[in-house]
């Protein structure tokens, strides 16, 4: 579903060349959920961004549903994200002049994957139902960062890309709306690779991963089970 095979990835800024990524190798297959932790600024965003095809790794390799990123050009890019991803972000990106149903479909309209009844059921499920024609301004917190979710999952993508998607909600609101994610990720039948600074959140889905030094590690209660990669 996904794959990196020793991917580097290099800043320039103005106090020169910064290493976020330095060799990092991941395979995650159809249908699996991973956790990927790691402190403020050791690259998870980055590593989420070049999964997306939103950016290039200087070398190494990215394959997304079978193509390598890097040899498809930016239209391909993005028929690569619509056909294959969800994505869901710590800001919810809703699209302000568009209702709450128009949201909920614009992706799965875009990938031509328009299922009436799945979004239907979405909708009962966020416990959006009955609020189709409000905007996202008339909706709290964990609506809009719900409505996001099931706008990233309405076309059942192959790989929902989840960057602290409860970062933004207070404690109840984020794990209520962490749990509807986990069964919609599941009913959709979606891959799953989230971002998250909690060992909470991290804690039901399939693995968890550690990016540290550019690299990434297994994760287990006790600590790393690798050991850490020297910086080169
Ligand atoms: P956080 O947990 O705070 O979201 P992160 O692990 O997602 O952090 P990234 O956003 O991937 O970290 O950033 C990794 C490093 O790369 C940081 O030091 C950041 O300042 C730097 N960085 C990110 N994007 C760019 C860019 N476009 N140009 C230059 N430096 C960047
Ligand atoms: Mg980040």
């Amino acid at each position: 579903m996904l794959e990196f095979r020793q991917v580097h990835k290099t800043y320039a800024t103005p106090q020169g060349p910064l290493a976020v990524l330095e060799g990092v190798d991941l395979e995650l297959r159809g249908g699996e959920s991973l956790a990927l932790m790691g402190e403020s600024g050791s690259g998870k965003s980055t590593l989420l961004h070049l999964a997306a095809g939103l950016d290039l790794p200087d070398s190494g390799e990215v394959l997304l549903a079978d193509h390598s990123i890097s040899t498809l050009d930016e239209p391909a890019r993005a028929r690569l994200r619509r056909d294959t991803l969800g994505l869901v972000f710590q800001q919810f990106h809703l699209v302000p002049s568009l209702n709450v149903l128009d949201n909920l479909r614009l992706q799965a309209r875009l990938a031509g994957h328009e299922a009436p009844e799945w979004s239907a059921h979405l909708m009962q499920r966020l416990g959006l139902a009955g609020l189709e024609r409000r905007y996202p301004e008339q909706l709290s917190g964990g609506q809009q960062q719900r409505l996001a979710i099931g706008r990233a999952l309405a076309p059942r993508p192959a790989l929902l890309l989840a960057d602290e998607p409860t970062g933004n909600l207070d404690e109840t609101t984020a794990s209520e709306v962490l749990a509807l994610l986990l069964e919609l990720v599941r009913e959709a039948g979606s891959a799953l690779l989230m971002v998250t600074h909690s060992a909470q959140v991290a804690a039901p889905l399939d693995r968890c991963l550690r990016l540290t030094h550019g690299r990434l590690g297994s994760l287990t209660a006790s600590g790393p089970t690798q050991p850490e990669p020297s910086r080169r």
